[in-house]
């Protein structure tokens, strides 16, 4: 009798698990690549959950990278309700939270599990793919992108996802994306955010702006000295200044002392625990505060004679 199907090799940990979202085993899909490009002849059968299982029956796709990919995107689309909970709250906001009504009661008690369960599913990578212990064949993630701790098959995936999730019109966000780099998804979605209400003449000026200043980083990013020394400066010590018709703000200047920055390139460095510190309060607020101290450190360095003789706080720069 020969055989009409092949299975794939199950380690025994993953017994009864499905090789896409790790959910429990529902039935095994049978896959025959379409377009069959290196005319396989006999289907691979992957271990499913029933969801899985339905979604791969509608999908069609050459490999089975692409499968896999496909089944992800689709698990994305499904719980995007259940992901973006990760985005909107915390899971200490939402214990401290005070819905009311029963409906919303059970919604803060079961929204944070939601989230994890989609948030596994969606980043579950399966294991190695085997077949009487010879490789069916070699899966990559390399174009795989994670943000926020969520997995997504691809850059253009994410921003989709991202731009959903953040409110953000997706062709600006794909354009921001675009000028900074893949690298720099947080710092593209900030951006977005805080410049995407205005008309198309604004946004197109936002992203010249842009442009401008990530050209002036690169000229600036030079090799720095590790492990500055911060230092804790009176807020009443601290003077405020205007440049460029920018006002530079004493908290944000305390915390650059704070953290021992001098530098653009140690601010860039520093710029996740910067939004993080002051996004607390309100996500433009940190915004228009990391562009001052961009301002304000650029200045700096373009004009040393300033900086050694003018700057009013060149005694705690001095210090640093
Ligand atoms: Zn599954």
């Amino acid at each position: 009798m020969t055989a009409t199907y092949q299975s794939v090799d199950v380690p025994f940990d993953y017994r009864h698990t499905c090789w896409f979202c790790g959910e429990p085993y529902f039935e095994s899909y049978a896959f025959l690549p379409s377009p069959n490009y290196d005319h396989q002849k006999l289907p691979i059968l992957l271990p499913s959950c029933q969801e899985c299982y339905g979604i791969c029956k509608g999908i069609k796709a050459s490999d089975l990278e692409l499968l896999r990919d496909k089944v992800k995107e689709q698990l994305h689309r499904k719980y995007q309700k259940h992901l973006q909970i990760g985005v909107n709250w915390t899971k200490e906001e939402l214990e401290q939270s005070e819905f009311e009504g029963k409906a919303l009661e059970g919604f803060r008690e079961s929204a944070w599990s939601m989230f994890e369960i989609a948030k596994e599913r969606v980043n579950y990578l399966g294991w190695p793919l085997t077949i009487d212990g010879l490789p069916v064949a070699s899966l990559s993630t390399s174009f795989h992108v994670q943000f926020d701790g969520i997995n997504y098959t691809g850059l253009s995936h994410a921003v989709e996802q991202l731009a959903k999730s953040y409110n953000i019109p997706q062709p600006y966000l794909e354009e921001v994306v675009e000028v900074v780099g893949r690298d720099r998804l947080s710092y593209a979605i900030r951006f977005a955010k805080a410049t995407y209400g205005y008309s198309t003449a604004e946004r197109a000026a936002s992203i010249d702006s842009l442009k401008a200043l990530l050209a002036e980083e690169a000229v600036l990013t030079l090799p720095e000295r590790q492990n500055a020394k911060g230092i804790d400066v009176n807020i009443g010590d601290i003077a405020e200044l205007i440049l460029h018709r920018t006002l530079i703000p004493p908290h944000a200047t305390q915390w650059v002392f704070k953290q021992g920055i001098k530098s653009l390139n140690q601010l860039s460095e520093q710029e996740d625990a910067f939004f993080e510190h002051f996004g607390a309060d309100s996500e433009l607020t940190a915004f228009t505060y990391f562009t001052a101290m961009q301002i304000y450190l650029e200045h700096r360095e373009l004009e040393p004679e300033w900086a050694e003789h003018q700057d009013p706080n060149r005694a705690w720069f001095d210090k640093l």
